[in-house]
Parts: structure tokens; sequence; C-alpha cells
């Protein structure tokens, strides 16, 4: 049976990883029926010539000329424009892949979720905004959400859920990004190429900078947490630099249940798109013989000061994570705009934090996803503040 895939973020990393599975499975497998992007008209207008959807999105309206000239004559719906992006998403689908980064992705892919159908995941910072407004909307629309994350898609494979007191702790596992043997002296001068240049994994810029920082790894704990109801104390971080365990399950009898594969983000995307079957993916097998070492490591929250920012806010819970992604997204811009250097993201999060704590607005629950969106808002003013000043 033919089924129906939306793409919110079609042209980043994540989206032509999604459409590249598409690309090779069997004619009449999937029908594309929505592609969202934010600025890359060019990009998404010949994505939509390959792949004939109903409907594009373009967030940004500023190039949605160049968008409808490319398109002219293809009976292609155009839509721009935030309410256009909610728009693509609302179209009823079998399979949306939320692919967009940072909590921009927030509205749409609850619109999605809104629909009831699968979910595929990949846009962790909208689960961390939204902590339980996210996963109580998933459960009231009888949504599956189908973890995409490299990590969670391996815990989420290997996670016993029938007995969930037989669960010991989940161990995710992080490969250390590009700066692992640096030293705190180093850190200082590490520029925008050496972070944007991740040793293992190809992705989009705001993700590489964050797996430098390890604060990927920290919306990944609170992700984690989420999405598998797990208090901080029974998730634990483990550097990895190989990459090729994708995280674990630690049980009261004491085995450890892994998902391995090489790191290719085709696995996890192509176990999203096909559950509860499997299906293909072009990725280069396992050959043990060949692979010489599995290394393991304590991660060090002295140099990635990341890490215990994110378990602080994961413990203090409210508005707490969000506060601090908000404050991330916009130092990480900061950083690659040359506004501030490497050293200066973690300090930018945590300042905020500190003032956020001291206006009492962190532990404060959230009430809806617009205070979520307001507060997100808020944090982000703090921080423009603080990297100005
Ligand atoms: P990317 O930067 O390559 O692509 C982002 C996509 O979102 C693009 O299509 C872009 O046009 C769109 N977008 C950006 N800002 C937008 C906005 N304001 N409104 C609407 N659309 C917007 O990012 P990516 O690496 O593909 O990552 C996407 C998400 O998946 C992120 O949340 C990331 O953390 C997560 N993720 C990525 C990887 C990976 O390997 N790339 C792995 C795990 C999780
Ligand atoms: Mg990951």
């Amino acid at each position: 049976m033919t089924r129906r895939i939306s793409i919110l973020g079609a042209t980043g990393s994540i989206g032509l990883s999604t459409l590249d599975l598409v690309r090779r499975a069997q004619p009449g497998d999937f029908k594309v029926v929505a592609l969202t992007a934010n600025s890359s008209a060019e990009a998404l207008a010949d994505l939509a010539l390959e792949f004939r959807p109903e409907i594009v999105a373009l967030a940004d309206p500023a190039n949605v000329k160049t968008l409808s000239q490319k398109l002219a004559g293809n009976g292609i719906e155009i839509v721009t424009g935030e309410d256009g992006v909610i728009e693509a998403a609302a179209r009823p689908a079998d399979f949306c892949m939320a692919a967009i980064v940072g909590a921009a992705g927030l509205a749409p892919t609850l619109k999605a979720v809104e629909q009831g159908a699968h979910l595929g995941l990949a846009n962790k910072e909208c689960l961390v905004c939204a902590g339980d407004l996210f996963t109580d909307a998933v459960a009231k629309s009888g949504a599956v959400l189908l973890p995409v994350d490299s990590e969670h898609n391996a815990i989420f494979q290997v996670l016993e859920t029938k007995q969930p007191e037989a669960v010991r702790r989940i161990i995710l596992t992080a490969s250390g990004g590009p700066f692992r043997s640096k030293t705190a002296q180093q850190l200082k001068s590490v520029t925008r190429e050496d972070a944007l240049n991740h040793p293992v994994w190809s992705m989009g810029a705001k993700i590489s900078i964050d797996s430098s920082t390890l604060f990927n790894k920290g919306l990944e704990l609170i992700e984690a947490s989420y999405l598998f109801a797990r208090p901080s104390s029974q998730i634990d971080i483990i550097i990895h630099p190989q990459s090729v365990v994708h995280s674990m399950v630690e049980y009261i009898d004491g085995s450890v249940l892994a998902q391995l594969g090489s790191p290719d983000m085709r696995t996890p995307i192509a176990y999203a798109m096909a559950w509860p079957e499997r299906m293909e993916a072009p990725v280069e097998r396992l050959d043990f013989a060949k692979t010489a070492k599995l290394e393991f490591e304590a991660p060090d929250e002295v140099r990635f000061p990341a890490l215990r920012l994110a378990r602080t806010a994961l413990e203090t819970g409210g508005h707490a994570p969000n506060i601090m992604n908000a404050a991330n997204e916009i130092a990480v811009q900061a950083f690659l705009d040359g506004e501030i250097p490497y050293l200066g993201i973690a300090a930018t999060v945590e300042a905020v934090l500190e003032a956020a704590g001291a206006a009492q607005t962190l532990s404060q629950r959230p009430s809806s996803v617009a205070n979520v969106i307001e507060t997100d808002a808020m944090a982000r003013r703090l921080a423009r503040g603080i990297i100005e000043a």
C-alpha cells in the first residue's frame, strides 16, 4: 500500500536523507504529500519537481518568487510564512518527518501530531521546549511518536515497555564531538570551521555546533527523559567515539541491550518510515572483524559544561529546558556569526539560566504551547542582551 509522507524541513540534512530513502524505495511505496523549507527556494523547487508533492511551504516569504517561477504550471500548491508551514503540516499523511531545526519546529510539528498519524521526530528541540505538553498532545491525538535521533531510536528499539520497573537505566552514547581530546586552554581558540567539522556524522550547522559543545547530548538527555518517561537519575551519558553503539538500556537482571549500526541517519529514518515493519536502507553494513575497537569513557562536565547545565535544567523542570534551548539557539547563531568566542556559547546559556532563575520563571510549569513560545522569546531577548553587553 502506498504511504503518504510529508517532510517538514525537507531541504536539511535529515530531510534530504529521508527523500533519499523515498527515491530508492519501490515506486508506489511512498507518495510525497508536503515539503517545507525555511528560505532555500531553489532547493525546495528542485525537490518539488522531482517528488511532485501536493503542497510546498516556504517559511521565509522573501524568496517565494523563485519558487513560484520554477513551479509554474505544475499544479503544486505554494504557501508561505509560518502559517504556510503549519498548513502544509496539516495535510493528511500516514507519516510525517519532523526535521525542522530548533524551536521553530514546535508549532508545525504539533500540527502534524494532531493528524494522529506516525510522526518521525528528528526535531528534538520541540520536545525539549514543550516537554509534557508535547507528549500529552501525542497521547491525545493517538499519533505514534517514532524517535529519529539515533540514540533515541536505538533506545526505542531495545526498550521493553511491558514491565517498566525492570529497566534500571538508559545509557545514551555520545561521540564526544570534534573536541573530545582538547584541553580547556585549547577550547578557547576553537574556530567556526573546527566546530562545524564533526569527525563521524555529517549534519546541519546547528546540531554540528551542539555536538561539539555537547549541548546536543544535553538536549538528548532531556529528550530521552520526556520520550521514555524516566527521571534524570535513570539516564547516564557515556562517550563512545566510534558511534557504532547508538545507545543502551540496562535491566534489573544485569542485561544490557544495545542497538548497533554504522553512523548513518538513514537507518533510524528508515526504521521510523517503515515502522512497525522494516525497509531496506543503503547504509554500510557493520563488519565486526574490521571494527577494530569500540571505546567508552566518562564525559567531562568541566570542559563541557553543557552536560551539567542540561542536567540541572531537566531536574529543575518547568521552563528551564525551554529557556536553556532558546539561549543555546541564540548563542550558537552568535558564534556562527563571529559575535562571541566558542566558550561564549555555554557562558551565555548559563548567564540566561541564572537571570531567568533570579526572575523565578525557571521552575514554573508551562501552562500552554503559547506560554512555551512566549518564554522562548523572552529567553532569546535575554540571550541577545547578554551577548550585546
Ligand atoms: P538542517 O539545518 O540541515 O535543516 C533544517 C531544515 O529546517 C531545513 O530544511 C530548513 O529549511 C528548515 N528550517 C530551518 N529554520 C526554519 C524555520 N524557522 N521555519 C521553518 N523551517 C525551517 O538541520 P538537520 O541537521 O537536518 O537537523 C534537523 C533536526 O533534526 C534538528 O532538530 C536536529 O537536532 C535533528 N537531528 C539531526 C541529525 C542529523 O544527523 N542531521 C541527527 C539527529 C537529530
Ligand atoms: Mg543524536
